[in-house]
């Protein structure tokens, strides 16, 4: 069994990992750790959940220099959701070391103060590409000093139409530069990428020995105008913890969850149409449990982190089978069984035949009358979201928020769930019952001795 302790880290690095619960590295940490701290390029192909975050950032903090506050490592990320979680994740390696800053910078929210926390000094800068160019273009953000550029999820970016923007960026930094490049998937617009800007590079492919995700699939077929029906049956009748239903376009998103919230469901929209500060607050709701349904469209589902989801619902086949296979892989993740339910109209049945025909295996098919017979059972989410109008930039932490919680005859720590820091909010999940009290005490209380407008959402 590989361990920490052999691949070539410091003590600090080594007794923070273990604080984090690190035990062993994963497959590709093995592989990549030791040529990125001796400063090689890397292509790795890794997935999302291969411990990819840490096999680059631990090299890139243990070569930072604290001492000296200017970017030396900058990650490129498709993705705001994916950046702040990238972000999170280093900001944990990075308590090896002192005074290390790291600064997330994405598009949809203000520049002004992305540039005064520039000018503060940062030593890793994790963001998309269009904002970190708008930042270089300003000449607010520089890469003298860069050491390491990686590119996180890179056939993504490609996906989204970022190459130009990628070119501009690496152009832009030293030649003397280690770049690591992460994929999931190896295209050959990947192998481009690595042959245009690294240098005899480590091929890191790790086999995936994770054993076929156990999902069981079932496909109904229903007329156009029974969607919601067929929806609210099947949520009623499985009752799960969780679940996420992919629309085709944003109207059908807004106009699935309006009606399933009519139904007495807990339900949210997610799609390209809402501004940053919404999203953000969508995906805290999903992501704490005090929603239980989102409806969400494929390009606004990227980047989402959820760990185990007990149910995937497809509204209608995807046009493309890869894009099915991607929705339903959200399911029966870590050892988990999934659950995967497709609704489809006689005139969407070819999309499911190709799906048939590629698989090579028949296609299970539900008894939709039966599911329409199910009387409507709406499902209510544990928690409650509280929003607090303070968050990092007030220097409020997660401990902060949860100890004006319970303290002295508060409320019991068992029945606070998860806080979520944002720059200038925070958001904490609490039990649904306690809920009014959570808020009464908040609202009186301080936190960080101040007081805060805070509201149930
Ligand atoms: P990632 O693939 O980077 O998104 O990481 C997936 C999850 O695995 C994250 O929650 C990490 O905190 C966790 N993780 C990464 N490396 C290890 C490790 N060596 N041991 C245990 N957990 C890990």
């Amino acid at each position: 069994m590989p361990l920490f302790s052999q691949l070539g880290l410091s003590d600090a690095m080594q007794s923070n990992l273990a604080r984090l619960g690190y035990t062993e590295p994963t497959a590709v940490q093995e592989a990549a750790i030791p040529p990125a701290l001796a400063g090689r390029d890397i292509i790795a192909m890794a997935k999302t959940g291969s411990g990819k975050t840490a096999a680059f950032g631990i090299g890139l903090i243990e070569h930072l220099n604290a001492r000296l506050f200017a970017v030396q490592a900058l990650v490129l990320c498709p993705t705001r959701e994916l950046a702040d979680q990238v972000a999170k994740a280093l900001r944990e390696l990075a308590r090896a070391r002192e005074n290390i800053k790291v600064l997330t910078l994405c598009g949809g929210v203000a520049l002004g103060p992305q540039i005064g926390s520039l000018s503060h000094g940062a030593h890793i800068v994790v963001g998309t590409p269009g904002r970190i160019q708008d930042h270089l273009r300003k000449g607010t953000l520089t890469l003298e000093k860069l050491n390491t550029v990686v590119l996180d999820e890179a056939d993504r970016m490609l996906d989204m139409g970022f190459r130009e923007g990628m070119d501009d960026i690496l152009g832009r930094c030293p030649q003397r530069r280690q770049t690591l490049l992460f994929s999931a998937t190896w295209p050959s617009a990947i192998r481009l990428l690595s042959e245009s800007y690294q240098s005899d590079p480590v091929d890191v492919r790790v086999v995936d020995n994770e054993p076929a995700p156990d999902i069981d699939e079932q496909f109904y077929e229903i007329q156009p105008d029974q969607q919601i029906d067929a929806l609210t049956a099947l949520l009623s009748r499985e009752q799960p913890g969780s679940c996420i239903a992919f629309c085709t376009t944003r109207q059908q998103c807004d106009d699935l969850a309006g009606a399933l919230n009519d139904r007495g469901f807990h339900a949210l929209a997610l799609h390209g149409d809402l501004d940053q500060k919404d999203r953000d607050a969508v995906l805290v709701r999903f992501g704490n449990r005090s929603c239980t349904v989102l409806v969400a469209t494929d390009v606004a589902a990227r980047g989402l982190d959820i760990k185990s989801l007990p149910l995937v619902v497809n509204i209608e086949p995807a046009r493309d089978s890869e894009v099915h296979t991607h929705r339903v892989g959200r399911t029966g993740r870590a050892g988990e069984t999934g659950r995967a339910v497709t609704f489809c109209t006689p005139a969407q049945g070819h999309r499911v035949s190709k799906l048939e025909h590629q698989r090579g295996t028949a296609i299970h098919w539900g008894d939709s009358e039966a599911l329409l017979a199910t009387g409507n059972r709406p499902m209510v989410p544990a928690m409650r979201t509280l929003c607090i109008a303070g968050g990092r930039k007030d220097k409020v932490r997660p401990g902060d928020v949860l100890g004006a919680l319970t303290g002295d005859a508060g409320i019991d720590g068992k029945r606070v769930g998860k806080i979520d820091l944002f720059e200038f909010q925070c958001f904490v999940a609490v039990q649904a019952e306690v809920a009014p009290v959570a808020l009464k005490r908040l609202e009186q209380g301080r936190i960080k001795g101040r007081k805060f407008r805070v509201r149930a959402v």
